[in-house]
């Protein structure tokens, strides 16, 4: 199984001039910092591809949907509940995510994690971090130790975060 886990850019070139970011971020490509994301190349704006936004199964961490929230969206509303026991975000009946309107993410600021570190994703067969094959335009991200950093600490938390929920079931049910 493969965890999804689209390193937009928060801070654009045009919001960033170049002069005033720090010399290492003039050599990072698009996921070289993934928390508080500094790009200096959108792929998915340059491409227009909005493709992993429909039919999407990124999974979601408690603090992702405590994060969404937050921002007075009902649970319900956007995460349902996979058949291995995780938590996913719902596709709306016109095939995409529930924050997606069709041009943009409507939470890009808040976007689970897993968004902003997609396409790079955690590939469970080889328990490696891998780019997507599903991402037309994966060469072009960077698969960088930031990435697999946090992945390494975003693919945990999803398994411990599903232990405790099936745990807490089983309580519910005895
Ligand atoms: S599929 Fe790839 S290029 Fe397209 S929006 Fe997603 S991450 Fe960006
Ligand atoms: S939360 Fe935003 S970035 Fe993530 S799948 Fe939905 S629309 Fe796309």
């Amino acid at each position: 199984m493969v965890f999804p886990i689209c390193s937009y850019i928060d801070i654009h070139m045009e919001e960033a001039p170049l002069s005033d970011l720090p010399l290492f971020l003039l050599f990072t490509d698009c996921n070289e910092i993934t928390d508080g994301v500094f790009c200096l190349k959108n792929v998915c704006k340059t491409h227009s591809c909005v493709s992993c936004c429909y039919h999407t199964e990124m999974l979601l961490l408690r603090e992702d949907i405590d994060r969404i929230a937050g921002l007075g969206f009902d649970e319900q509303f956007f995460s349902i509940s996979t058949p291995d026991g995780f938590i996913a975000l719902k596709n709306s009946r016109m095939g995409r995510c529930v924050f997606h309107d069709g041009t943009k993410c409507t939470i890009y600021e808040n976007r689970p994690k897993g968004c902003k570190l997609y396409p790079i994703i955690f590939d469970e067969d080889t328990m490696l971090a891998v780019r997507d094959e599903l991402c037309p335009y994966r060469s072009e991200f960077a698969l960088s130790h930031s990435s697999k950093r946090q992945l390494g600490i975003v693919y945990p938390q999803l398994l411990r975060e599903k232990s405790q929920r099936n745990g807490a079931e089983k309580e519910s049910i005895a």
